[in-house]
């Protein structure tokens, strides 16, 4: 069978294929510790679930407005400005289910075949797979560990163009953690005026940081509302990955276009799971900041307990639920330990590569997960490596 070329570079996630191995290992007796999925442990809050649950019994099942309903375009309007410390109008809100939808069709409406599309690596493997599938050419720029896996900004420069249509940007990061200083995204926001390019701003972490640290979101800079997307979501903030929401923040008339794209292809999101997300945002918020203590908790768990296995060294991820050991130390590629931390160990992570190529020589290791299996989790790697 020929398909279109198109689709032809498409990979599945790594995340996926590991659970796939985890599980089959899982039926055969194996005891798995999941250190590989990057989803919340945490349940949806009650009162969101609720919302939900009325919503549906109350008939609100049908379509609904392409971009969203306008009650939750204007709740996330309000949300999203404030939090950021920016005006944003509603028709500037599209709502998605999820946030991939608002990276994959801003990225089809604005990227033509042979523009350069500049994007994190190690980075979430999405961004490649959608430049690819609107035409663009992918131009990675490393992440690197000596600046707290923030952009190189040398390599940035000398990648830059006028070729360069679209930077994409994921602070704090998966799969390392990293944050973007202010200082580079500045750099970054008068590069791309200088070259006139759109800049997408992935913040589905961005209420995820630790240590009282606050994310600057690039589209606060001066002049940068005009040419930024922001990607953002439920997903993460509120546990809510299998509801499917989330929601962009751009330009009126990309909105509008990017709102065509979502009429030809999901038509909406669930109208039950747009009323539950107004409640979510509404309602109290203690469940978040209550997350991300625990996460703290857990990360300072993992990156102590990383930094005993002999050949690892771990930095203190800043935010998200990760973290990116460097395990070159340990004289093994990044497939080949993960392989064995799982078939030896029944520890499922993943190798630092299936984020692309600067990702080899790291693992990523999901934090949401319980402490004691955290602290499981460690020792038998341990006991493998020795
Ligand atoms: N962006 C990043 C960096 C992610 O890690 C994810 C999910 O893992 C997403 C976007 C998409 O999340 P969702 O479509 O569930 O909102």
């Amino acid at each position: 069978m020929s398909f279109a070329t198109r689709t032809a570079h498409l990979k599945p996630e790594g995340a996926y294929q590991v659970l796939a191995r985890a599980n089959q290992l899982e039926d055969g007796g194996k005891e798995i510790i999941h250190l590989e999925i990057g989803q919340p442990d945490f349940d949806t809050l009650e009162n969101v679930s609720q919302a939900g649950i009325d919503a549906i019994r109350s008939g609100k099942t049908r379509y609904t407005p392409p971009a969203g309903m306008s009650s939750l375009r204007e709740v996330l309007a309000e949300d999203a400005g404030q939090r950021r410390g920016i005006k944003i109008h509603p028709d500037q809100v599209i709502v998605s289910p999820g946030g991939k939808p608002n990276l994959f069709f801003p990225t089809l409406a604005l990227v033509e075949p042979g523009d350069e599309v500049i994007y994190p690596n190690p980075g979430f493997p999405t961004y490649e797979a959608m430049i690819k599938v609107a035409g663009g050419v992918p131009v990675a720029v490393p992440l690197v560990e000596e600046n707290n896996f923030s952009f190189d900004l040398n390599t940035f420069d000398e990648l830059i163009n006028e070729r360069t249509k679209l930077i994409i940007l994921n602070s704090p990061s998966n799969p390392t953690g990293g944050v973007i200083p202010s200082d580079d995204l500045k750099h970054i926001a008068s590069q791309s005026e200088q070259y006139g390019c759109w800049v997408m701003s992935d913040e589905l972490y961005t209420r995820i940081v630790y240590d009282e640290l606050e994310v600057p979101s690039i589209a606060t800079l001066p002049g940068m509302r005009e040419r930024t997307i922001i990607v953002d979501g439920y997903s993460k903030t509120y546990a809510m990955t299998g509801w499917r929401l989330g929601f962009g923040i751009m330009p009126r008339d990309l909105a509008a276009r990017v709102g065509l794209l979502l009429t030809h292809s999901v038509g909406s999101t669930a109208h039950f799971t747009q009323i539950a997300g107004i409640e979510a945002v509404t309602g109290p918020q203690d469940m978040v900041s209550a997350m991300v203590t625990e996460y703290q908790l857990r990360r300072d768990v993992i990156v102590d307990g990383l930094n005993t296995i002999p050949g690892f060294t771990c930095q203190k991820p800043q935010g998200a639920f990760y973290a990116f050991p460097n395990i070159t130390g340990t004289g093994m590629g990044s497939v080949e330990l993960a392989n064995l931390i799982l078939e030896e160990a029944g520890v499922a992570l993943l190798p630092g590569n299936s984020f692309g190529q600067y990702g080899e020589g790291y693992l990523r290791l999901s934090y949401a997960n319980s402490i004691e299996n955290i602290e499981k989790g460690i020792a038998r790697i341990r006991t493998a490596i020795k």
